[in-house]
């Protein structure tokens, strides 16, 4: 159990932290910062702490573990103000969707004695600010530590027991190598998204409305990934563009060669490429990170029987919205694509 949980930031990430913590026990007292205040009001209103400030310093102070839950363009500014402030011996971790940038925006500003442990809990939604969290977003999600060379072994064991605690299976990587990770299987699929959903927002009205009207064959998925959060996204792309573009790079390349095939008519080509990807598919169901069911688990409502105009039954449910969840990562239940995805 930690003394004193400093938690830099309360939104969905950092509310759902302080919930949890809470809940499981996880630390004797958790002092809660951020920017405005009608943000703290809020989290005071939800009981989410035990102290509320507006200043980090005064969160910071005696805290064992310390967590920045704030966009990470903003860490650079956080870290001057507190880290003269940090205890020896606390742990000094993020929650930051990237985390070669973070890493060099922390690492100056700790003092030595602190163990620097950056982290990304692989969850979320699509809402923001301290009501949207819930204590069960970290269950069954992946959280990546990517500990300093020289921090502890006992500092990270410590820490992975604490998002064991909140449900999360961690795993331990080098920044430069998630960034990489993530690139491929969160950022690239969300920047094709943003291009195809502003693809059609740049269609005229009319054909625009159609594929609104017919969205369930496909778009409809990338509307739910390019419903994520707009700053969160800009911040990914601005801070891990390196890993992002190299990534993007063989995307291209690859999709040079679909337009190809589907240019010369090579049938046995796509589908053998068209089996791989549905193998791919049929892994990620298999651990546990998407849904079997059918229409990814989607509610249709109460099924009512109706005549159609060929004495047919039809099919009426309840449409599902167009645009639901933000994700980084996919599940059945609420999360981000599981989303941080970013
Ligand atoms: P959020 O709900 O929007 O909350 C953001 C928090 O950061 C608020 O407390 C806000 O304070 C504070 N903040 C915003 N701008 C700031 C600034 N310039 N300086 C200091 N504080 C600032 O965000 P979130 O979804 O919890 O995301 C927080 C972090 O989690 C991000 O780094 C993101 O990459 C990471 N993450 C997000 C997800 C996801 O799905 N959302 C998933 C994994 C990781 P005020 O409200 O007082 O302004």
């Amino acid at each position: 159990m930690f003394e004193k949980l400093a938690l830099i930031g309360i939104g969905l990430i950092g509310s759902s932290i302080a919930r949890a913590t809470r809940l499981k026990g996880l630390a004797k007292t958790i002092a809660i910062s951020t920017r405005r205040q009608e943000t703290l009001d809020e989290a005071r209103a939800l009981g989410l702490g035990d102290s509320y400030t507006l200043d980090p310093i005064e969160a910071v102070k005696h805290a064992d573990l310390v967590i920045l839950c704030i966009p990470v363009q903003s860490y650079g500014p956080v870290m001057e103000q507190i880290g003269p402030y940090l205890e020896p011996g606390a742990i000094l971790s993020d929650v930051g969707s990237v985390k070669g940038y973070v890493f060099r925006q922390m690492e100056p500003h700790t003092p030595k004695g602190v163990h620097l442990i950056p982290g990304h809990p692989i969850a979320g939604t699509e809402h923001s600010g301290p009501a949207a969290g819930f204590p069960e977003l970290f269950i069954n999600r992946w959280c990546v530590l990517t500990p300093g060379k020289t921090v502890p072994a006992e500092a990270i064991a410590r820490l992975t027991a604490f998002w064991s605690d909140l449900g999360s299976n961690v795993e331990l990587m080098e920044p430069t190598h998630h960034d990489m990770v993530l690139a491929i299987t969160s950022h690239i699929p969300h920047l094709v998204a943003y291009n195809i959903v502003g693809t059609v927002s740049d269609l005229e009205q009319a054909t625009q409305s159609e594929v609104i009207k017919f969205s369930a064959s496909g778009f409809r998925d990338f509307t739910r990934i390019a419903a994520s959060d707009p700053v969160m996204w800009r911040d990914v792309f601005l801070t891990n563009r390196d890993a992002v573009l190299e990534m993007l790079g063989r995307f291209l390349e690859d999709l040079s060669k679909l337009q190809r095939m589907v240019r010369v008519g090579d049938g046995p080509g796509m589908e053998d490429l068209f089996t791989r990807t549905r193998k791919i598919r049929r892994s990620i169901i298999t651990a546990g990170q998407e849904t079997a069911a059918a229409d990814f688990g989607r509610p249709h409502g109460d099924v009512k029987t109706l005549s159609g105009p060929s004495g047919t039954a039809l099919a009426e449910g309840t449409a599902a919205p167009l645009v639901d969840t933000n994700v980084e990562v996919a599940s059945p239940v609420r999360e981000h694509g599981g989303g941080d995805d970013a």
